[in-house]
């Protein structure tokens, strides 16, 4: 089986500078992967380029099948590729419901879009409760629920989030963690950016650990747990 998602030596430039130096790795339909590293890694620049907000220097993407060379962001939102941002950039004055539909501004099925806005209040009752106050009411954790809820708006294929625990209460990060686990076994495919190591590997099938640009080691999320050089420099163990 063809993965849904190929990287192949990606390699993504800010100027002079190489933030991507030749990454590769890919992810099957139905899995949840996560790309894990300290700051500055590269993480969200492969993101980003992933969704067409940045051009590739080098590599390339193959996504369900398609090559995503000079193909523009709303172009692969189409295609099914959705990203819910780090900051979550979602619209402050907005009420809850409108931010929710602004996530499926590709689609005219008004059935459809009503149902997944059902599916998103189930995922995250709270949202319901607040559907006509404006989102910028909402708490951290609150408002990292609404992105993810909107990104899943366009019915993606592949959703990636990027760093959705950032800046959550333990409970808050808690609830973020076992949504994705309830979406994947919906059939939802993931692919995480997370700073918490040890969440994201207690969850993922496979994992990539990123250093200065480049994937340094990957395996099963089991086997990234238990390996002594991530828990040394990850999971804060001696
Ligand atoms: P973080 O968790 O802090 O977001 P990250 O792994 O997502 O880290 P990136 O944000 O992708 O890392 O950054 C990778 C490198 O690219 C860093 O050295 C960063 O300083 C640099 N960088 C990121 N954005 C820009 C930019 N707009 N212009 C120049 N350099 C940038």
């Amino acid at each position: 089986m063809t993965a849904l998602l190929e990287v192949e030596d990606l390699r993504v430039a800010y100027g002079k500078i190489e933030a991507v130096k030749g990454i590769s790795f890919s992810v099957e339909a139905g899995q949840v992967v996560t790309l894990i590293g300290t700051n500055g890694a590269g993480k969200t620049t492969t993101l980003r380029t992933l969704s067409g907000l940045l051009k590739p220097a080098g590599g390339r993407i193959v996504f369900d099948g398609k090559p995503l060379d000079g193909i523009p962001a709303h172009k692969i939102v189409a295609l099914g590729l959705a990203h819910s941002p780090e900051g979550r950039h979602i619209f402050p004055r907005l009420s809850i419901a409108e931010n929710l539909q602004l996530g499926a501004f590709l689609r005219s099925d008004k059935a459809g879009i009503a149902q997944d806005i059902e599916r998103a209040y189930e995922l995250f009752p709270i949202l319901r409760e607040r559907s006509k106050q404006a989102a910028g009411t909402l708490s951290g954790g609150e408002q990292q629920m609404l992105a993810m809820g909107r990104a899943l708006m366009s019915r993606p294929k592949l959703l990636m989030l990027d760093e959705p625990s950032m800046g959550l209460s333990p409970i808050m990060m808690q609830k973020i963690m076992s949504t994705i686990t309830e979406l994947r076994s919906q059939g939802t495919t993931i692919l995480l950016v997370e700073q918490n190591a040890q969440a994201a590997l207690s969850l993922a099938d496979r994992g990539h650990v990123m250093e200065v640009g480049k994937v340094v080691l990957s395996g099963s999320g089991e086997q990234l747990l238990h390996d002594e050089s991530v828990r040394k420099a990850y999971l804060g163990e001696d």
